[in-house]
């Protein structure tokens, strides 16, 4: 399998990163030059997989940050969502997940359709003062056949990511 296109755009002390496919033993992500980098944003959009080599250098990538480097993720697909709930110290904990991917599936003819979530107008993460919050439209239809469409996941353990306090 191929491995992972990075896509980098420095402006200033912030770069900007779309990872496109496959994230594995070889990968330039953990390349990048951060030297004085005050904040670091991945667009995860097209990464469409990774596997346990790849988790590994990603947990060891992520944990030399430090919280002066601001992190913030966008458009993470249900394969990101997944590791950050499931591995611990998948992203440090000031990490910012900005938007994310909330998958539909039809049960009328098998179409999928993902809707992108929002931080501050679709959800709102845990805080000591207030629990979780996300806003589900009430109703999705098939972009194929207009039959409702359904969640694809378990909101329970998708969402949990939601209360990881920060
Ligand atoms: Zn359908």
């Amino acid at each position: 399998m191929s491995s992972s296109k990075i896509v980098t755009q420095r402006k200033g002390d912030r770069v900007d990163v779309q990872v496109i496919g496959f994230v594995g033993e070889q990968t330039d992500l953990f390349q990048i030059d951060l030297r004085d980098v005050k904040h670091l944003e991945l667009n995860l959009a097209h990464m469409n997989y990774i596997n346990s080599v790849g988790v590994g250098g990603w947990v060891k990538w992520t944990g030399r940050f430090t919280p002066d480097m601001r992190f913030t993720l966008v458009e993470c697909p249900h394969l990101v969502i997944n590791q950050i709930n499931m591995v611990v110290g998948f992203i440090p904990k000031w990490t910012e997940i900005l938007s994310f991917y909330l998958p539909y599936a039809c049960t009328d003819c098998n179409a999928e359709k993902s809707l992108l979530m929002k931080l501050g107008t679709d959800y709102e993460f845990a805080s000591a003062a207030a629990p979780s919050k996300i806003n589900l439209p009430e109703k999705v239809e098939c972009p194929n056949c207009k039959a409702e469409m359904e969640m694809d996941v378990v909101p329970s353990k998708y969402l949990f990511f939601l209360n990881r306090s920060a």
